[in-house]
């Protein structure tokens, strides 16, 4: 697949198109208003320079001009695989999977959701499709961290399965693992539990956060500790994941610590908000 759409040009949608383009894919990507668009569009180039001066590619400007951002979905009808990465909101997906469903044209265009919590189900039987409907699941920073999770559904076929793979890993050279159509596929459904036992260890006053976070660096040879992590991947998204696994398991562990709620309702986010667990200049 040499042609590909992508939907959003956030965080996960630009780092997804700035991938695909590095290897060389024809890439357009689309958004919902011409001030998105150019948000998306400097923070493409703001990367790709960063990429370039660190000699990682050769020409960001090379790179860009295979890159496409648009405000009209209708520009997606001739990809040969899209993958979505707007909000995380389950009508808007929905929404947007009926809309790419009349829109790409080719019978055999793969349509990739890079939810996190959605079930692939849910988008996938939003169109008349669904065996060409999978989860591609990339990780922040996306031209970075080399994981992508693959996400069938019951319907998804495993050509289109097998189309996905090929793309991750052959074309982008990321390594795909592949996951069932649950909340939180593999590495939420185990990473975000181990921060909320870290978040319960520092609410009940058993340890503090340094010496939590500490105790994992130095003792089990983490890149950082859970407290540290959850401020960087952010505490409302945190608990949003939470809430999502909770939803689908009803397992205790999965529950929203009160002390998670309490920071999130106080807007302590973390890293984006200059303070979470730590404080930030
Ligand atoms: P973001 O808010 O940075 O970006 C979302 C973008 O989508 C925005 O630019 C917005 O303008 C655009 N958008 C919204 N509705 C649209 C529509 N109908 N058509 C076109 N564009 C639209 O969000 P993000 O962090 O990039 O997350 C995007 C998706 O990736 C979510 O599903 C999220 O769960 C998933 N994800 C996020 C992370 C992460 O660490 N942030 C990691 C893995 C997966």
């Amino acid at each position: 697949m040499q042609r590909i759409g992508v939907v959003g040009c956030g965080l996960m949608g630009a780092g997804i198109a700035e991938v695909s383009a590095r290897a060389g894919s024809d890439v357009v990507v689309a958004e919902s208003s011409p001030e998105a668009a150019e948000a998306g569009r400097s923070r493409l180039a703001k990367s790709l320079s960063r990429a370039e001066s660190k000699g990682k590619i050769d020409s960001a400007d090379e790179v860009l001009g295979r890159i496409r951002v648009v405000t009209d979905l209708d520009e997606l009808a001739d990809r040969e695989l899209v993958v979505e990465a707007i909000v995380e909101n389950e009508a808007a997906k929905v929404e947007l999977f009926e809309r790419l469903d009349k829109i790409v044209r080719s019978p055999d265009a793969v349509l990739a959701s890079n939810t996190s919590s959605i079930p692939i189900m849910k988008l996938g039987v939003a169109t008349t499709r669904p065996a060409q409907v999978i989860g591609v699941h990339f990780f922040n920073p996306v031209p970075v961290l080399s994981l992508v999770e693959l996400v069938p559904s019951l319907l998804t076929s495993s050509e289109t399965t097998e189309r996905a793979r090929s793309f991750v890993q052959d074309t982008l050279g990321k390594h795909a693992i592949d996951c069932q159509d649950r909340a939180g596929f593999v590495v939420n459904a185990l990473l975000v539990p181990f921060i909320l036992s870290a978040i319960r260890m520092l609410e009940s006053g058993f340890a503090t956060a340094e010496d939590i976070d500490e105790g994992l660096v130095r003792g089990a040879a983490h890149p950082q500790g859970p407290l540290a992590l959850a401020d960087l991947i952010g505490l409302d998204t945190t608990k949003a994941v939470a809430e999502s696994l909770y939803e689908e398991f009803k397992e205790p562990l999965y529950a929203p610590p009160p002390l998670l709620a309490r920071m999130v309702d106080a807007g302590l986010l973390g890293r984006k908000t200059g303070r979470g667990f730590y404080t930030y200049s």
